[in-house]
């Protein structure tokens, strides 16, 4: 380990050995002062002894003392690290003096320490369930064509029925792994801003029509009524392609979660500052208060909701979240169980 020589700490043992020889030389010197004048008293002998054993005393005096002291705050110091360390608040002991400052020190470097433990944690949670949902949603899919394609091969090519059925249930499913896969990639490009916006002035109104008219011709859409009551003439600047994949996206949930019979609207209203305020309502089944604070996480699901589709792939609110985000705009959901939903966001005015 490197040493600097320049630095030369004082020890208990150094500190007494200092003063012991400036409370010797002044005991020395008025004994010798007195022992060679007029009085003669103490002879030089004895002068020279007390000069000694001041020394010695003084020695021992002020080493013991200075490591009294250091030990005293250094016990408290690793005292305050241990209360920091197990989270607990400090004891206020210590003087404003220099070791004092080192616990102020202390104290900002553990609520980091802490923080930054507690971010790291988190994220590490999130990433294990990030695998784990990835994994899981992929494993059904490839489960399923994995069947289709044994129980082809172990015979059902022979029955062209069966064939023809078992190929149209594979092909489902990759298309299945197709969009989990299309969608993963679509968020880690909004994430990492590859996907950058190309905002334009455009009537909103004609941005939600095209997504409109293809959800309403989804299966399951048919008996929905999907209305569009946007103003004509309400004009916002956004990148049209990923607005109108936000519309197709909810859309899709308002049908697939939808009543037969039910209603869908857009509405949108403008707000008095800079913004559009965008609504999707549904009449649907709704979704329970508990279940609302994580519904753009990555494959959240409500319960039992994969059972009623196998299409989505978990990711549409999630990408949807992100699009509204990078056009500087918030979204909201309010919605009651069996009653249905709404999503609102906003979008910035034209310019
Ligand atoms: P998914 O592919 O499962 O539809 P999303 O991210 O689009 O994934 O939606 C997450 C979950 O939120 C859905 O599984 C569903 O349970 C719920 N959800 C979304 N939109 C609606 C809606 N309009 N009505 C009821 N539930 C909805």
């Amino acid at each position: 380990m490197p040493t600097d020589r320049s630095f030369d700490p004082i020890t208990p043992r150094k500190a007494g050995r200092t003063t012991a020889t400036f409370v010797a030389v002044f005991t020395l010197a008025i004994g010798i002062f007195l022992a060679v004048g007029p009085v003669r008293l103490p002879p030089v002998w004895q002068a020279v002894v007390i000069g000694g054993v001041a020394f010695l005393a003084t020695y021992i005096a002020v080493t013991a003392a200075v490591e009294r002291y250091i030990n005293a705050r250094l016990r408290l110091l690793f005292r305050m690290v241990h209360d920091l360390r197990t989270g607990g608040k400090p004891t206020d002991e210590m003087e404003a003096d220099s070791i004092g400052e080192v616990r102020n020190t202390l104290e900002v470097w553990a609520r980091e320490k802490r923080t930054e433990i507690a971010e790291l944690t988190e994220r590490e949670k999130y990433r294990r369930e990030f695998i784990g949902n990835l994994s899981h949603e992929l494993k059904t899919p490839l489960f399923n064509i994995q069947g289709y394609v044994l129980t082809l091969l172990d015979g059902g090519l022979e029955d062209p029925k069966v064939a023809r059925d078992f190929l149209e249930r594979a092909a489902r499913g990759s298309d299945r792994l197709m969009k989990i896969v299309e969608d993963l990639d679509m968020i880690s490009k909004l994430e990492n801003g590859v996907l950058a916006l190309k905002p334009r002035n455009v009537e909103l109104n004609s941005i939600v029509s095209d997504p409109m008219v293809e959800v309403q011709r989804l299966p399951g859409a048919q008996n929905i009524r999907l209305i569009n009551s946007v103003p004509e003439g309400l004009r916002v600047r956004v990148d049209p392609a990923k607005c109108a994949q936000v519309f197709t996206n909810l859309l899709e949930n308002a049908v697939r979660y939808g009543k037969p019979g039910g209603e869908v609207e857009v509405l949108a209203y403008a707000l008095d500052g800079d913004h559009v305020l965008v609504e999707v309502r549904d009449n649907g089944i709704g979704i329970a208060e508990e279940h609302l604070p994580r519904l753009f996480e990555r494959f959240y699901r409500v319960n039992n909701s994969r059972a009623r589709h196998e299409g989505g792939s978990g990711l549409g609110l999630a990408i949807v979240k992100h699009i509204v985000e990078a056009h500087g705009g918030t979204i909201t959901v309010k919605s009651e169980a069996g009653h249905g939903t709404t999503f609102g966001f906003t979008l910035p005015k034209a310019n």
